[in-house]
Parts: structure tokens; C-alpha cells; sequence
């Protein structure tokens, strides 16, 4: 029995330890898995600590990593995902095209204890000479394999069929499909003038969701490229199919993340979470970004933040991290530590937005260790302790004030001043 399965029934193990973790009750947290509005993110067959991830749970983080056909170092990626966990990434996905994927996806799964995501999809279309080329079977034994290695959540473009592709046909976007699964899909549709395997066999991957409890995550394959395509009747298309398809799999006792945006201006934030929420029944929402404008590759993993924090505000459960490599090139070690931590900063102040009580303990711990010009307290609240401790310590001080303002501390005057013995 899957896990949605058996939360509609009553609490398992997995839901108990979640609700532990999370400080909620584990009745809420059971409810909401069971009405699809949280999952949990655990293969059956996948030795790792479970995560939860929706309503009323704290706003996650995703990492990707994976190897490219230009640039093939397994030890890299490991090392990249380590890095990601360490400064904030509940989870990783590996995207690799280059290599041998097997092996690769493998060792990830074995060496990186967090919950590992794939996109079948990129080794499925690898098997033949041409993404065109491609069978059905391959897609559905690429999603079996990976199932069976234990992969716990799987992007599957299946809201990427005839109805949206006559919708896009008919738009006006400047950048087509930006999504890499999107394109090959609709590659694959146009080639083959079928529909897309994966929405027209739904019932069979559900089968396979439900045999080894992955969680399905719906891919955005018609995802906005730039600001100019955000909201457009392609992307709203895609919503609608993935709405009904996250119904048809919570029958069907399969967990579903849903996908979304892209590249979406600040004032279009609210009403594309809003939606999606609406149209999935309020389903857990995984966003890449969103980034706000288009124009600072380079600090890509900035412009998501900004748009992941206002997205998370609003109800964006499960942020993916961007690095300063997006749109640019396969991200490096440092950027995928610069992309975790604002990341994690962007998911920390949508937990704050939302009211949530950890969130708010964390700072105010931070505040009282400030006025206490406690500094090693205030470097192990830190998201960077590394960085906030050489910041620290890169000039002399005279006093245990900061270099800042030295004896003309204000926190240290006015304590004074008021003869103040608090916090
Ligand atoms: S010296 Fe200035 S910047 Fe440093 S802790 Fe005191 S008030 Fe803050």
C-alpha cells in the first residue's frame, strides 16, 4: 500500500518522524497527506530519512547536480551534492546526461543521504541515435529503473500533451519551450504525431508510482523562458492538464508534487502560485526560480531567490535552487554553494512570511545573541558560519564591539545608556 494509500487510513512511521521533525501534530500532517496538499519523499526501497514537503511544513530546498555530454567527473557531482546539503538543500536532484547515467545514479543514491530526485526523460531519449527516435517502452523502463533503484521523486513532463502543444503552437512567446523535457516532448509529438506517451499511458505510471511509492513531481514543460512569455495561455494550459492529472493520481494513491514557473515578474508572482494552487487542489508546489528579470546571468541565483521568497510567500512549497552558472554553463562547486544559500535564505523568509515558529525562534535567537554581542552564537545561527565568522575576523578589534563601529558600538552605548541588563 503506498503512503497516501495508508495516510488515509491512519498514521504510519514515515508520517510520525516527519511530524517530529517539523514540530507540527501528527494528525495535521496526516490530513494533509492524505487530502494531497503534503508528501513525503520516500522511495520503498530507498534507505534515506524521509521528507516532507506542502502545507504547513517548512519550505524546502532542492539542489541539482549531474554530470553534461561536455563535462563527465561522477566525483564532482558527489562532491557538489555534499555541498549543497551542507549549506541548506533538503534534496538533490541528479540531471546527468553525460556518462554512465546508471552508475552514476546509482552511487548518488547510495553516497548522499537526502531524498534524490531524476528526470527519466533525459536517459530514456539518450538510448537512441535521436530524441525523436525514442519508444515508449524506453520512457516507461527508464521510469521502472529508476523507481527500482530507489529514486524518490521523478519530474515527469506529463501535462506536455496535444492540448497544450496546439496552445503553444498558437502563442506569440519569444522563447518557445525552454524545458528540456518540454522540448523533447514536443519534439517527440510532432515527430511521431502521437500524443505523449506519459499523459496518454498516465494510468500505467501510476501503476509504477504505486509499486514503489515515488512521489510523481509534474513537470512544467511549458515553463516561461523570460519575462515576456510568463502567464501566457500555454503556461495556463499546462496548469489546467496538470490539475486534472494530480486528481486522477491522489485516486489513485500516488503523491504528487507539481511544477511551475519559469522566469515570472514580481507582480505576477501571486496570482501563478495562487492558480496553481487552485487548479491542483492545493498540491505541494515546486518552482525553479522564479526569476524576476532576465537580464543578470551571472547572479541568476539572486534574481530566483528574490522570486522564490515572494513565491513562498504566497505558497510555493519546495524551492529549486538556481546558481550564478544559470543560463551560462554547468555550475562549479562554488556556485552550487552560492545557489544553496540563497536558496535557503529565500525558503527561510517564506517560512517567515508564513508565520511559522522556527523560523521566527531563529531570529529572534540571532537578535538576543546581537544584543548580547554574542558572536559565536550569532555564527552558529548563521546560514554561512564560515563566511560570518571571517567577515568577523578579517580586521583587529579593539573591543568585543565589531569592527564596524569599535567603542562607538550602539547596541553597547545605549545598553548603557538605559541600563539595560535584557535579553
Ligand atoms: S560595533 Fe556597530 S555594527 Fe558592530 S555590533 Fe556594535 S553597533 Fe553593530
Amino acid at each position: 500500500m503506498t503512503l497516501l494509500a495508508e495516510a488515509k487510513k491512519g498514521l504510519t512511521d514515515d508520517i510520525r518522524n516527519v511530524a517530529e521533525s517539523e514540530g507540527i501534530a501528527n494528525e495535521r500532517l496526516r490530513r494533509n497527506i492524505a487530502s494531497g496538499r503534503a508528501v513525503i519523499l520516500k522511495n520503498a526501497t530507498h534507505d534515506v530519512t524521509a521528507i516532507g514537503i506542502g502545507q504547513t511544513l517548512r519550505a524546502k530546498v532542492n539542489a541539482n547536480i549531474g554530470t553534461s555530454i561536455d563535462y563527465i567527473e561522477k566525483s564532482e557531482e558527489l562532491a557538489k551534492a555534499q555541498i549543497a546539503l551542507k549549506f541548506g538543500a533538503d534534496t538533490v536532484m541528479d540531471l546527468s546526461t553525460g556518462g554512465d547515467l546508471d552508475n552514476i545514479r546509482r552511487e548518488i543514491l547510495r553516497e548522499i543521504q537526502a531524498p534524490i530526485g531524476t528526470v527519466p526523460i533525459y536517459q530514456a531519449a539518450m538510448r537512441r541515435d535521436a530524441v525523436v527516435s525514442m519508444t515508449t517502452d524506453d520512457m516507461f523502463d527508464t521510469v521502472r529503473k529508476h523507481a527500482r533503484d530507489g529514486v524518490d521523486f521523478m519530474t515527469i513532463h506529463a501535462g506536455v500533451n496535444l492540448k497544450s502543444l496546439e496552445v503553444l503552437k498558437k502563442s506569440k512567446r519569444l522563447m518557445g519551450v525552454v524545458s528540456r523535457g518540454g522540448a523533447f516532448t514536443i519534439a517527440w509529438m510532432t515527430h511521431n504525431n502521437e500524443d505523449n506517451p506519459f499523459y496518454a499511458e498516465y494510468d500505467y505510471l501510476l501503476e509504477l508510482a504505486q509499486e514503489y511509492d515515488f512521489v510523481i513531481s509534474l513537470g512544467d514543460g511549458m515553463r516561461s523562458g523570460c519575462l515576456h512569455d510568463a502567464s501566457d495561455r500555454p503556461t495556463f494550459m499546462e496548469y489546467i492538464q496538470i490539475g486534472e492529472l494530480t486528481q486522477r493520481a491522489k485516486e489513485s494513491g500516488v503523491q504528487t508534487l507539481v511544477e511551475g514557473p519559469g522566469h515570472v515578474p514580481l507582480n505576477e508572482i501571486e496570482a501563478n502560485v495562487r492558480a496553481m494552487k487552485s487548479l491542483t487542489g492545493g498540491a505541494p508546489l515546486y518552482l525553479l526560480g522564479p526569476l524576476v528579470t532576465d537580464i543578470a546571468p551571472g547572479y541568476d541565483h539572486i534574481t530566483g531567490a528574490i522570486g522564490g521568497a515572494l513565491a513562498g510567500m504566497y505558497g510555493a512549497d519546495f524551492l529549486c535552487m538556481t546558481t550564478p552558472s544559470e543560463h551560462l554553463g554547468l555550475p562549479t562547486q562554488e556556485d552550487i554553494k552560492q545557489g544553496a544559500i540563497v536558496t535557503r535564505i529565500a525558503a527561510h523568509v517564506a517560512d517567515l512570511a508564513r508565520g511559522m515558529p522556527r523560523a521566527h525562534q531563529l531570529d529572534k535567537e540571532m537578535a538576543q545573541s546581537r544584543a548580547r554581542l554574542d558572536w559565536e552564537r550569532q555564527f552558529q545561527l548563521s546560514v554561512d558560519p564560515e563566511l560570518a565568522r571571517a567577515k568577523f575576523n578579517c580586521r583587529s578589534r579593539m573591543t568585543d564591539a565589531c569592527s564596524m563601529c569599535g567603542d562607538l558600538c550602539a547596541i553597547k552605548i545605549a545598553k548603557a545608556a538605559l541600563n539595560d541588563s535584557k535579553p
